[in-house]
C-alpha cells in the first residue's frame, strides 16, 4: 500500500497516473479489468482511463456512471444485469462490479470501477479500510495532478499571451531587473530576451527624452510612483542601427500577501508613428503659419493700400502694385500645390504620365524662366551632344528642375555661377547642377530629403521655405525609378546628383 501510495503521489501526469491507479484496484481486488470516470467541468462524468476490457466496450458500461445520483454520490445503482448483457456483447465474462468513489474535501472526482469475473465473497472489514485508505490516496493524486495540470496549462496560456502579444511585454522585478523579455520586443529593440534577461532595464532600454535626457534615470514611475498612481512613462530608444523609436510604457504591477509589489509587468507600445504624425502635425502648422501668412499679409497690405479712396494712383505704380500681388498669389498658390503634393505622395499615389523627355530643352527652359528672378547668378549648361530623350513625366520633371535651380538661387545669397550638365552611363543618364553657396554640412545631406526637414543655420532661417521642395524632388525622381543625392560641404557650394534610367524596362 505505502509502494503504490508512493508511485501514485510521484506521477503528476494525469493519464499515466490514472492508469496506475486502475492497474493497482484491479490487482487489490483481485478483478480482471477496469474503469475509471472523472467528473468534467460541466458536473457529469466521462470515462477517463480503462483497463482490461475493448475500448469499444466502454460505452456499454455507461449506465454504471449515469444514474448516481449527485447528491450521494455513494449509491451505485445495481446493474448486474446490464453488465451480464455487456459481458455477452464484448465477449468478456464479467459477473461483479465495485466501485470506489475518488472523492477530496467532500467533493466527488469520479469512480474507479473493478469488475470481476467471478462474484467473490464479500470484502472483511479489513479489506473495506484498505480499499478506502487506496481510493483517499488516489483522489489526492489526482487531486495533485489536476492542480499540475491546470498550473501548467496557465502557465504556458499566459507565456502564449505574452509571445503573442502585439505589443512588447517585459517582467521586471522590484530592483528593475528584467525577468522576461517577449519576441515582440527582440524584433522592435533587435535586442534578444538571453541579452536582456538577468539585467537592468534602465540600462537595457534606456529610454531618453526629446532633449536627449534619460527618462529611467530621473523619472521611472517604478521607482518614483507619481501621485497620480499611474505608472507610465514615455521616451526614445535610439537601436543599434540608430532608428529612433518611441515608446508609451505602461506597468502594473503585481501585489503579493504582504500588499508589496512582487514584480511588474510593462506594456511597452510602439507609438513612433503616432510622435511622427504629432510632430508633422507641429510642422506643418508653424510652416503653414510662417509661410502662407507672408505673401498674405503682402496681398492685404498692397491691395489695401492700392484700394485707398483718398489716393489717386499713377499707372506705373498701380501696376507695379498689382504685379505684386500676382507674384504673390503665384508664391500662394505653388505652397498651396506643394502642401497638397505632399500629402498626396504619403498616400503613394503619384502618377506620372510618361513621353520622351530631352532634357538638355528642359534645363534651358527652366533657366530661361528663372534667369529672369535674379541678375547675381549666371547659369551655364554643358549637356553633350547627342544626349539621349529618357521617359519621364516632363511637367514633374520641370518641377524637380525648378526646384533644384531655385535652391541653388536661394541658397547662394552671394550669386556665382549655377551649372548643370549630363552624361551617358552605361543604362542611365546622370545628371549633375551645382551652385557656389552656403553648402550643406555631410550629416545633413541625407536628411535634406525628408519633408519639413530645413538645415538650421542662418540663412534657412531667413530664406523663405518649407522644406518641401527636395523630399517632392526625391519622390519624383524615385517614381522615374531613379536616384538623387548631394555632394556638399559648407561654404564650398553644392552639387545635386540625378541618375535616370535610359529604358523604362
Ligand atoms: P526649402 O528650400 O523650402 O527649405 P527644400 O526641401 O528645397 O526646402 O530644401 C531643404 C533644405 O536643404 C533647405 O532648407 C536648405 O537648408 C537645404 N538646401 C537645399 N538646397 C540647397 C543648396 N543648393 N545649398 C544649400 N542648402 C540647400
Amino acid at each position: 500500500m505505502l509502494q503504490i501510495s508512493q508511485a501514485m503521489s510521484s506521477q503528476l501526469n494525469l493519464n499515466d497516473l490514472l492508469k496506475l491507479i486502475l492497474e493497482n484496484a484491479v490487482d487489490l481486488l483481485g478483478g480482471q479489468a477496469g474503469l475509471i470516470v472523472m467528473r468534467q467541468d460541466n458536473d457529469t462524468l466521462a470515462p477517463a482511463a480503462s483497463f482490461g476490457l475493448p475500448r469499444n466496450a466502454v460505452p456499454l458500461f455507461e449506465p454504471l456512471w449515469k444514474d448516481i445520483p449527485p447528491d450521494n454520490p455513494e449509491a451505485i445503482p445495481d446493474i448486474s444485469l446490464r453488465l451480464a448483457l455487456a459481458s455477452r456483447a464484448t465477449g468478456v465474462s464479467l459477473r461483479q462490479v465495485v466501485a470506489l468513489p475518488l472523492s477530496i474535501e467532500a467533493q466527488n472526482r469520479g469512480y474507479i470501477f473493478v469488475f470481476r469475473a467471478r462474484g467473490s465473497a464479500s470484502f472483511t472489514v479489513n479489506d473495506n479500510q484498505v480499499l478506502r485508505a487506496f481510493a483517499n490516496q488516489a483522489a489526492i493524486a489526482v487531486h495533485n495532478a489536476y492542480l499540475y495540470r491546470q498550473v501548467t496549462m496557465e502557465r504556458e496560456r499566459l507565456h502564449a499571451i505574452i509571445e503573442n502579444s502585439g505589443d512588447g511585454v517585459m517582467i521586471i522585478n522590484p530592483f528593475r531587473i528584467i525577468k522576461t523579455w517577449n519576441t515582440t520586443l527582440s524584433n522592435l529593440t533587435g535586442i534578444s530576451a538571453a541579452e536582456a534577461i538577468g539585467s537592468p532595464c534602465y540600462d537595457v532600454l534606456n529610454l531618453k527624452n526629446k532633449q536627449g535626457d534619460s527618462v529611467c534615470h530621473t523619472q521611472c514611475p517604478v521607482f518614483n510612483p507619481p501621485a497620480n498612481g499611474q505608472l507610465y512613462a514615455e521616451g526614445y530608444y535610439e537601436r543599434r542601427d540608430g532608428v529612433k523609436i518611441a515608446f508609451a510604457n505602461n506597468y502594473a504591477p503585481q501585489i503579493d500577501e504582504n500588499n508589496e509589489a512582487s514584480q511588474y509587468i510593462a506594456n511597452l507600445r510602439d507609438v513612433t508613428r503616432l510622435r511622427e504624425a504629432d510632430d508633422l502635425k507641429e510642422t506643418l502648422l508653424a510652416v503653414i503659419s510662417h509661410e502662407l501668412k507672408t505673401p498674405v499679409s503682402i496681398i492685404k497690405g498692397y491691395a489695401g493700400t492700392l484700394a485707398r479712396e483718398d489716393a489717386n494712383w499713377d499707372r506705373q505704380t498701380l501696376h507695379d502694385g498689382l504685379h505684386v500681388i500676382e507674384e504673390e498669389a503665384d508664391r500662394l498658390n505653388t505652397l498651396i500645390s506643394n502642401f497638397l503634393e505632399a500629402s498626396r505622395l504619403q498616400a503613394g499615389t503619384l502618377k506620372l504620365h510618361l513621353s520622351e523627355v530631352y532634357l538638355p530643352e528642359l534645363f534651358q527652359r527652366a533657366v530661361n524662366t528663372l534667369q529672369a528672378t535674379t541678375n547675381q547668378h549666371r547659369f551655364e549648361l554643358h549637356f553633350p551632344p547627342r544626349f539621349p530623350s529618357i521617359p519621364g513625366d516632363y511637367e514633374r520633371l520641370t518641377e524637380v528642375v525648378t526646384n533644384l535651380l531655385n535652391n541653388a538661387i536661394k541658397y547662394s545669397p552671394d550669386g556665382g555661377v549655377v551649372k548643370a550638365g549630363g552624361e551617358v552611363l552605361q543604362k542611365v543618364i546622370r545628371v549633375y547642377l551645382s551652385d557656389e553657396g552656403i553648402g550643406i554640412p555631410t550629416s545633413e545631406h541625407e536628411r535634406i530629403f525628408e519633408r519639413f526637414h530645413r538645415v538650421d543655420n542662418g540663412l534657412t532661417r531667413k530664406a523663405p521655405g518649407t522644406g518641401l521642395g527636395l523630399f517632392l524632388v526625391k519622390a519624383v525622381i524615385e517614381a522615374h525609378d531613379g536616384l538623387v543625392w548631394v555632394d556638399s560641404k559648407p561654404g564650398e557650394g553644392s552639387t545635386f546628383w540625378i541618375e535616370l534610367p535610359v529604358n523604362n524596362e
